[in-house]
């Protein structure tokens, strides 16, 4: 635990949004979680590594950073059986795996962020999600001061969703991640860009293409501000589906086991015409519709009335509701919508 005032969060958010927190509660080993009982009356939010968080002002309520580290392996007969600690890098996560000759991870090379974080939207990316490689999540009960081993069904994994974001949020925090990853390797090609791929396949070979395609993509938070997707994609009916090929063509779309089309957000911002949109220091980027950028001065509230924007403009366009996949701070906490 190291409080201390006011503290600076640009280091800490990919945003790279200029605001402060008052009060900075580091967790750097499980005794440190027995102190958070103490939090009920107090806005807080737990941040990983900021890299799925919007600071919508200067000022940020209570900050507890989870970073407790550690990994550890150990073996049946047919899966490896893997612990992380919350605060360990998920990429490095990923490259650690893959040195020791344990696959199953390399399609989600290269997500920025933390291990505690993974399972919260259930990350995904090139066909395969955390919820393929989980075995159970660990999570500290501020009620009951109690650990609790939740399994995977118990997480209640969807797309971009669990259970931390709904009955379990604010309530706990994630402290380690038990994962399960086969020994028989089946490798997951079914993504566009992996799916042409020439024998022999490897996992290294899905590793590298992985990260050769996102470097293409995506801009590098490093060099320009942003949060990755900002949006979901919105999952609509079949027939709004069909309303909408009708009415502009071909639509990228993706069905879901229930018959509903899940639709490209991306798509749907670039065909509203604002693809490079920019608002002074804050824009879509140039090259990906779903991706808000700030270019250096940008603030959390021109990052918002820009989201706000391009949702009212998709909704005009589409009738579609596109909704933040990004986790908005005010000075009070989480909230839902923006506004
Ligand atoms: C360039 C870029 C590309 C991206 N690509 C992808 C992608 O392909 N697929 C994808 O799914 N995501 C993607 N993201 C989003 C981001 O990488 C993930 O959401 C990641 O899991 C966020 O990790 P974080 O530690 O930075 O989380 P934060 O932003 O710090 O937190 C995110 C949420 O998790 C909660 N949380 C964090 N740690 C804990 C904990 N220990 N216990 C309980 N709750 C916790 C926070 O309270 C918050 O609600 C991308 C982001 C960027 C910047």
């Amino acid at each position: 635990m190291k409080p201390s005032t006011p503290f600076s969060l640009q280091p800490h958010n990919s945003f790279a949004l200029d605001c402060f927190t008052d009060r900075f509660i580091e967790i750097n080993q499980l005794a440190d979680l027995e102190q958070l009982t103490q939090l009920s009356d107090e806005s807080f939010y737990i941040l990983g590594e900021g890299s799925n968080t919007l600071f919508l002002e200067s000022q940020a309520p209570t900050i507890i950073k989870m970073d407790l580290k550690g990994i550890t392996v150990n073996e049946t007969d047919d899966a490896y059986v893997l612990n992380v600690a919350a605060g360990e890098n998920w990429h490095n996560l990923v490259c650690y795996c893959l040195e020791k000759g344990i696959n199953g991870l390399e399609n989600l090379a290269l997500i920025p962020g933390s291990v505690g974080a993974a399972p919260v939207q259930n990350i995904g990316a090139y066909g395969v999600e955390f919820a393929d490689v989980c075995y159970s999540v660990n999570y500290y009960d501020f009620t009951n001061k109690q650990m609790l081993e939740l399994s995977k069904a118990q997480c209640q994994f969807g797309y971009r969703d669990s259970i931390f974001k709904h009955q379990y949020k604010n309530k706990g925090i994630i402290t380690s991640v038990t994962l399960r990853l086969p020994k028989v390797w089946q490798p997951k090609l079914s993504y566009q860009g992996l799916s042409d791929l020439v024998p022999p396949i490897t996992a290294q070979v899905i590793f590298q293409q992985v990260v050769a395609m996102r470097s293409a993509k995506l801009p590098d938070p490093k060099k320009i501000a942003n949060a990755g997707s900002f949006f979901k994609n919105p999952i609509v009916s079949k027939m709004q589906y069909q309303q909408l090929s009708q009415q502009y063509g071909k639509v990228p779309h993706y069905p879901q086991a229930e018959g509903n089309i899940k639709l490209a957000a991306g798509w749907l911002i670039e065909q509203a015409g604002l693809k490079g949109y920019q608002q002074g220091d804050v824009g879509v980027h140039k090259n990906q519709a779903l991706v808000l950028v700030n270019y250096g001065g940008g603030t959390g509230d021109e990052l918002s009335q820009l989201a706000l924007f391009v949702q009212q403009q998709v909704q005009e366009k589409f009738n579609v509701n596109i909704v933040p996949e990004v986790r908005l701070i005010s000075h009070n906490g989480e909230i839902d919508f923006l506004s």
